[in-house]
This record gives structure tokens, sequence and C-alpha cells, in this order.
């Protein structure tokens, strides 16, 4: 098999994986060396700039003895499989490097034949790039579950990150869908990555030639969809994992079925996209905005709202909160308000320092107005506080739940149809023959009257 045939096979088997967005690493080119790595980021990703980066992201082997059954290079899949030699792969990736294709390598493999074999394998490969290759471009490899510490450590020392998959939201899912694999192997890997990365910063602030250990440290990915736990076990778990392992980004990925399973959804059925970014903005609350899990859903409502996004959800069940007044309202205050970002209550405490602030100030400083002026004062003024439940609903309703798109059929032939991350419901009725347009003007309008009659 020739080395395009292997790549196409390998780069098509990494797809799946999600948790590959990097970040954390900034590390100048330096004479006699190769490569660079700047902060904001490296992958198939568009970093805060607006810049376009690109990773080689590839397994070294899709020959797995494992047998997930979520997943399609599982052993009893019938599938092309193709393997990586280190040094193979490392001319590649310098190759493509040389020829700027790409600005870093993202690492992962199947388990071929043991998690101690496959991480000798993968760090064969990072030490060829490193010591050989003199490479310092960005590298994010995936520790394998179940590897010996030592060969975690010597990966940590040649990767900017690592990160081990923790695959499914609960133990019992995994037993049942992924049994080779136990919820100790995954989170001991963790645990070492986050007291290493700890250990390796304090070092390396008293020493400045330290070695650095994992420096962008560490993520995991979920799928979602696949098994039956509610968004709020999710978020529960991710919280947690930020907690005790310190995790830069836990990453959803939407299950997609790709292989057929009795103990798995249906191939017919759609990856839970709109769940999946629900996901990610709860994500980001508990991350940016100082909210915990057990604030944004209960036991009673343990799924995000499709048509709601989880601030705006939080802020309609909590009206004893608001108004808040700008003026004098603290900033972790102001965080709650829909439609203020970090980065505006920012501007916010800095600005009213010295001005007091009205509804074009705010503007100004990028609050969006549209959700915001439900929820504060300006100086005891309230903008829109008596604003008809309806207004507020229409004015909250996330957009992104009713997105339609065109699908060309022929040069001139073009029909309307639901986004793939739309609402369920809009994709229901697209699929039972209600135009696409008309289906997301429909769930609007039902969507619109049923948060008017919670309100
Ligand atoms: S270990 Fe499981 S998830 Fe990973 S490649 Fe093998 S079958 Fe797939």
């Amino acid at each position: 098999m020739d080395l395009a045939e292997k790549l196409e096979i390998l780069a098509d088997s990494a797809k799946y994986d999600v948790a590959c967005t990097s970040s954390g690493v900034e590390r100048p080119g330096r004479a006699g060396q190769l490569g660079s790595c700047r902060a904001p980021g490296i992958c198939h990703a568009f970093t805060p700039d607006g810049r376009c980066v690109s990773l080689l992201k590839v397994l070294l082997t899709n020959c797995c003895s494992y047998d997930c059954s979520y997943c399609v290079n599982r052993r009893t899949q019938q599938r092309p499989r193709a393997s990586f030699d280190p040094r193979e792969l490392a001319e590649l990736t310098i190759g493509f490097y040389r020829r700027n294709y790409i600005e870093g390598l993202f690492l992962s493999s199947a388990v071929a034949g043991s998690p101690d074999a496959t991480m000798e394998r993968m760090i064969e490969t990072l030490r060829i790039l490193r010591q050989e290759y003199r490479f310092r471009g960005y590298i994010h490899a995936k520790a394998i579950p179940g590897a010996d510490p030592l060969l975690v450590e010597r990966l940590g020392l040649l990767a900017d990150r690592l990160s081990v998959n923790i695959e499914l939201p609960s133990e019992a899912s995994l037993n049942r869908l992924a049994p080779d694999k136990g919820k100790a192997a995954i989170l001991r890997p963790m645990g070492q990555i986050a007291r290493q990365s700890a250990a390796s910063r304090r070092d390396l602030a008293v020493y400045r030639h330290a070695p650095a250990f994992a420096p962008a440290g560490q993520s995991t990915q979920m799928i979602i969809g696949a098994t039956p736990e509610t968004d709020r076990h999710i978020l529960r778990l991710s919280e947690s994992l930020y907690k005790k392992y310190a995790l830069k980004r836990v990453f959803y990925s939407a299950y997609l079925p790709v292989v057929a399973d009795e103990r798995l959804p249906a191939l017919s059925v759609q990856p839970p996209l709109l769940r999946e970014h629900r996901l990610y903005q709860a994500d980001w609350l508990l991350r940016y905005y100082h909210f915990s899990a057990e604030e944004l859903l209960s036991p009673e409502q343990p799924n995000f709202d499709p048509y709601l996004d989880p601030k705006c959800s939080w802020a309609l069940a909590n009206p004893e909160y608001f108004p808040v007044e700008v003026n004098t309202a603290p900033r972790p205050v102001l965080l709650r308000v829909p439609g203020i970002g970090p980065k505006s209550a920012l501007r916010i405490v800095q600005a009213r320092r010295s001005q007091r602030l009205g509804m074009p100030e705010l503007k100004r400083m990028g609050v969006v107005l549209k959700r915001a002026q439900y929820f504060i004062t300006c100086s005891g003024r309230a903008p829109a506080l008596r604003a008809a439940r309806q207004e507020v609903a229409a004015a909250l309703i996330d957009p992104k739940a009713f997105g339609v798109g065109v699908r060309q059929l022929s040069l001139d032939d073009f029909c309307a149809v639901p986004l793939p991350d739309s609402a369920p419901r809009v994709q229901a009725l697209a699929a039972a023959g209600v135009e696409a347009r008309r289906a997301a003007e429909q769930t609007r309008r039902e969507a619109i009257e049923c948060l008017t009659r919670r309100m």
C-alpha cells in the first residue's frame, strides 16, 4: 500500500475525533530548528483573529484490538486498514510542514495490540519529530487509556497538548458500549497529566530550562446522543472534570451513526447537533460566566430548551435576579445578563468609572441590546422592562433552532432544507413533507407561544 492510500485511510479514520482545537502555546521559531507555534491555535479552526490554521490530523493505525460499538475502527467492522511506521509518519509531517500544508500535528491511534505497544510507537513518532527534525510546531497527542504511566510521561514531554477521551458520559454506558475500556483506565492518565502539568509549570517558574510537560494542558471528548444520559448529567460530569483534572476543554461530539448496532441509535437518526451546540454554550457559561451546572439544569428540567440558549433559559427561570442596574452592578452580576459577555462586562466596569452609562454607550461596548434590554436598568430607567411577554419571547428565542439552507439539485434547481443543526421539530416537519421554510416558521410560532405561556 503506498503512502497516499495509507494517508487517505488514516486521515478518514481520524475525522470522528473532534477534540483537536488547540491553544495555549506560544513558541517562536529558532535558528537551526523547524517550525513555530502560535498561541491562538492550530488545527482546522478559525482563530480569534479570523486566521484559518491547519493541522495534520491522522491516526497512527486504525487496526484496533478493541470493539467499541460506536466506532468505525472497531475490531469487528469491515473496513480498509492501514498503519504508519513512526518514521514514515514523522517524515510525512515534516514534508507537509515544509510545503506549508500544515502547522502542526494531531496524532491519535487505535489500540494496536496493547495500549503500551501503541503508545511506544506514538512516542517514537514524536521523538523523531522533536529530536531528529527539531520540530517546534504544535503537537496534540492522544494518550491511550490503560498505558503505563511512564509512557504517558514520555508522551507529555514531547507533545504540547495531551488528551484522553472519556468517550461516554457514564460508567454504565462505557461498560455497555466500550467493554474493553474502563472508567479507571481513562481517569488515571487524566489525573497523572493534571499533576505532572502543574508540577512542570511550577518547575518552569523557577528554572527556565526545566522540561515542559504538556504545556497546553489536556482536553477530552464525550459522545452525545449515543446513550440515554441527560444534559444535566453531562454538564455535571464536565464541571467535575474541569475542577478535578484542570482540563482546558471538554469537547462534545454529537453521535453520528456509522455502524449498525442494536445498542445504538439507528443509522437513519440525525446527529443531535443542536443539543451539542447547547452543551457548548453551557460549557462556556461554566468556564467564563461562573455558572454552575446545578444552576443551569435541575432534576425536574434535566435537558436544555432547544429554542433558548442556556443563559436566556436561566434568566427567564430566575426573574428575581433582575433588573440589573448597569451603572452599579458588580461584574459577576453583569455576566448573568443575557446579551452581556465577559468583554462587554469588563468594558462596562471600566467605562462607568468616568461616566454614567445609557443605552447608546452599552451598544458601543458590544452589549447585545436585543436581549439585554429586558433585564437591565440604566440609572434607574428601564428600557424595556414593560415589554409584552410575546415580544420578549420573540426577541430571546434562538434563531439557530430555525435555520434553513438551500440545496442545489441541478444547475438551476434549488430547494430549501432545514440546516443540520436546526430543531428536531423542524427536521421532523420537513421529513413529513412540509416545505422547509414553512416548517421553520410554524415551529418558531409554536415555540414563541409556548414560551410566552411559561413566562
Ligand atoms: S479503542 Fe475503541 S474508540 Fe478507539 S479506535 Fe479502537 S474501537 Fe475505536
